[in-house]
């Protein structure tokens, strides 16, 4: 059905994934061939429900689908127990049963939400990913991983949990604020960087294609970043070794992130993140200072931030980074270029190495 199509490849619970400019209208057509279940419950945020909900319900009932759909209020503060707790609630009393699948359709908060509630609901019910944001796209919708946020930190409760499909329709993001669509340029750089040089020279040399959301363009580049995504996570579905090279950038990001209070975009801070990795490689002997500077610069093109922001308290940002949840008994873990499209992971760097990445002006 799809110009693009890709496979994760993890045995009995493989998926496709579908990328095309314009597939929704399709969607329902497919889903019926798949006997995945009786009857769906869409749950989207209501934003993107506004948005697209009529369409993606009017391609499903054509099919002879019966679905139906919840919402819940747009924004990370509805990735929590609470927002889990109240459709959970609701699924049970539209009778919502084993034979029935949920439909993710939205940005991550959706993808994670749903994802972790179709994980947990009755057990274990089937379920669908329509990624609406890049980043949901590019990085979220894909590998299983889901869960919501709780007091003490993001993504603290949740479970591996693979969808059954992934329908991206590339469209969709026409109507996506420019600052969320940068956000997610932020994880589609970082594949070239730790996987793939040829993708990261495409990048490079279509970074105008890609801002104007050239259709042939940004499905070749979705279609790349799902294929490393689907490879390293059927390599490595747990993150036990190879899927940690996906946190490039995370490691710093993830604690300016929280020390912006959450002010700052998840993909802008990662873009801060990966030029503060580069600056470690090139510190570390790791990678050379022209390479790392290519990389910034092209961060810096698409209109990314690559410097922590003036004021903000480095000795914060210290303290996120020593509890970050990614560290091994209390070893703190960077993913480091040694040039463009290969990583190491490593927790061999000194405190005096860090301190000169988060002061540099
Ligand atoms: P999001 O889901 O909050 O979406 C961002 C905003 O864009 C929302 O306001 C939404 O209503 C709006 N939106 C969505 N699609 C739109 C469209 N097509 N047009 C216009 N507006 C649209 O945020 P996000 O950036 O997509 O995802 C962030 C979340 O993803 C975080 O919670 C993060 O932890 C999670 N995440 C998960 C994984 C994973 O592997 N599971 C990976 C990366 C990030």
């Amino acid at each position: 059905m799809s110009e693009y199509t890709l496979t994760v490849g993890l045995g009995e619970r493989s998926y496709p994934i579908f990328i095309k400019d314009g597939i929704m209208e399709t969607i329902g057509a497919d889903l019926a061939k798949r006997n995945i279940a009786s009857r769906y419950v869409v749950i989207s945020d209501e934003y993107v429900a506004k948005l697209y909900g009529t369409t993606l319900m009017a391609t499903l009932e054509q099919a002879g689908i019966t679905v139906e759909m919840l919402t819940f209020p747009r924004g990370e503060a509805s990735k929590n127990l609470q927002v889990f707790a109240e459709l959970s609630s609701k699924l049970a009393q539209m009778g919502v049963d084993r034979s029935s699948g949920l439909i993710a359709f939205g940005g991550g908060v959706t993808g994670d939400l749903v994802g972790f509630l179709a994980a947990t609901y009755m057990r274990g019910i089937p379920f669908v990913q329509i990624p609406t944001t890049l980043l949901a796209q590019v990085d979220s919708s894909v590998g299983g991983k889901t869960g919501v946020d709780i007091p003490e930190g993001k993504n603290l409760v949740g479970a591996f949990y693979q969808p059954k499909v992934v329908y991206i329709d590339t469209a969709v993001l026409t109507t996506l604020p420019v600052e969320e669509l940068l956000g997610g340029v932020a994880e589609v750089i970082k594949y070239g960087v730790i996987r793939d040089y040829q993708f990261y020279c495409f990048l490079e040399k279509n970074l105008d294609a890609i801002l104007a959301l050239n259709p042939v363009v940004i499905q070749e580049m979705i279609r790349t970043c799902c294929k490393i995504k689907a490879e390293v996570v059927a390599e490595d579905e747990r993150e036990a070794d190879l899927r940690r090279i996906l946190n490039f950038g995370h490691t710093i990001g993830h604690a300016v992130e929280a020390a912006s209070d959450f002010s700052l975009i998840h993909g802008h801070a990662v873009a801060i993140g990966m030029v503060a990795a580069l600056r470690l490689a090139v510190s570390s002997g790791l990678c050379k200072r022209k390479e790392a500077g290519r990389v910034a610069t092209l961060i810096h093109s698409f209109g990314l931030p690559t410097e922590i922001p003036e004021g903000m308290d480095r000795e914060r940002i210290k303290s996120y980074i020593k509890t970050d949840k990614k560290s091994i008994a209390g070893s703190v873990f960077y993913i480091l270029p040694t040039t463009i499209g290969e990583v190491i992971i490593t927790n061999e760097l000194t405190e005096e190495q860090i301190d000169a990445v988060l002061q540099k002006k």
